[in-house]
């Protein structure tokens, strides 16, 4: 195991990552990013992206990340493919060590590991990925413009979704697998009052349809019933929840119920000085490439500023 010193260590190369490098890079801080498990973040796995800001034709999701890479490469990153596995922020240099087998001493590090979406793990859900299954509404939702859509959850998401879905789409299906919202109440009224949201209670997918051209139906199955129900759709969100990237920070930093990494609010400082959280690791609220961007921005001004105090 070889060791190496680094001044400012970031994990994870989404748009939270990348940002954050470009700015530490430009601040001579000579970032180094280990890429993690899905290079360049969940936007490799989207086709178009119509809201990040300065893409008038909008621009596929693998394209703008690799457009992020090269830009922060450009000033310096030493961008590298590999994960962290163990880290140890108990003292200064953290102790962070990765699957290239090298030993990191960080003096700062930036974690910008993400969250998955959950799937409901069908093998037609895969196939369609990206074309006609999706899960982000507020992302993909303008795509099926006046088109019938179908989401499946009973959380918060999938009913902030489903509104959001309402207003662009001719008609939102939501499918729930019990017979009432786990959702707050408040917006279980407003998906009540929404007149092109039809519920579909005790129900679960069971079948994605489609084509070359994509998604064109789903067969949905009542788990009281056993009845199996075909809807015609074109496209299928998955609002079941996320999971934040951050098993291995467990015991190391104040984290909530759900693993997402606490930040002191307007910062992305951490529990660990020195240590800053940026993007969907510690944002289970706008979930946006744009905001996890922002953050990324915000951890590199502050590791600068730490380093510098
Ligand atoms: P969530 O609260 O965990 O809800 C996940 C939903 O998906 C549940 O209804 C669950 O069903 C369903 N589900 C899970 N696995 C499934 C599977 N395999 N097949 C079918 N259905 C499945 O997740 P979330 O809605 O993403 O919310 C996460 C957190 O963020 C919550 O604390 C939420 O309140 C918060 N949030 C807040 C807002 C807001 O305040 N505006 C907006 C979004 C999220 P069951 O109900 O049967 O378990």
């Amino acid at each position: 195991m070889t060791t190496e010193n680094i001044r400012c260590l970031i994990i994870g190369s989404g748009p939270a990552g990348y940002t954050a490098a470009i700015y530490a890079a430009r601040a001579d801080l000579r970032p180094v990013i280990y890429e993690g498990l899905q290079p360049g973040g969940q936007l490799t796995s989207t086709t178009d992206v119509d809201n990040f800001p300065g893409y008038p034709q909008g621009i596929q999701g693998p394209e703008m990340m690799e457009d992020l890479k090269k830009q922060a490469q450009r000033f310096g990153t030493d961008v590298r493919f590999g994960i962290v596995t163990k880290v140890d922020f108990s003292k200064r240099p953290f102790l962070v060590e990765a699957d290239d087998g090298k030993i990191l001493l960080a003096e700062t590090v930036i974690i910008a590991t993400g969250a998955s979406a959950k799937w409901i793990g069908l093998e037609s859900e895969n196939k369609f990925r990206g074309q006609g299954v999706s899960a982000c509404a507020t992302c993909d939702g303008f795509f099926y413009r006046k088109q019938d859509v179908a989401i499946v959850g009973g959380g918060d998401t999938a009913a902030e979704e489903a509104t959001y879905l309402a207003k662009l789409c001719n008609k939102v299906y939501m499918i729930h697998r019990r017979d009432e919202l786990r959702a707050s109440k408040a917006m279980q009224h407003k998906v009540m009052n929404t007149p092109n949201i039809e519920m579909i209670w005790d129900s679960v997918p069971e079948e994605v349809l489609g084509d070359s051209s994509g998604v064109n139906g789903l067969l949905v199955k009542n788990v009281k019933t056993r009845e199996t129900r075909k809807l015609d759709i074109t496209g299928f969100f998955v609002a079941i929840g996320h999971n934040p990237n951050s098993e291995v920070f467990k015991g190391q930093l104040k984290m909530n119920d759900a693993g997402y990494i606490d930040t002191v609010p307007g910062s992305t400082r951490t529990s660990v000085d020195g240590v800053f959280a940026c993007g969907d690791v510690q944002d289970h609220y706008y979930r946006q490439a744009i905001t996890a961007a922002g953050t990324g921005c915000m951890a590199a001004i502050e590791t600068e500023r730490f380093l510098s105090s």
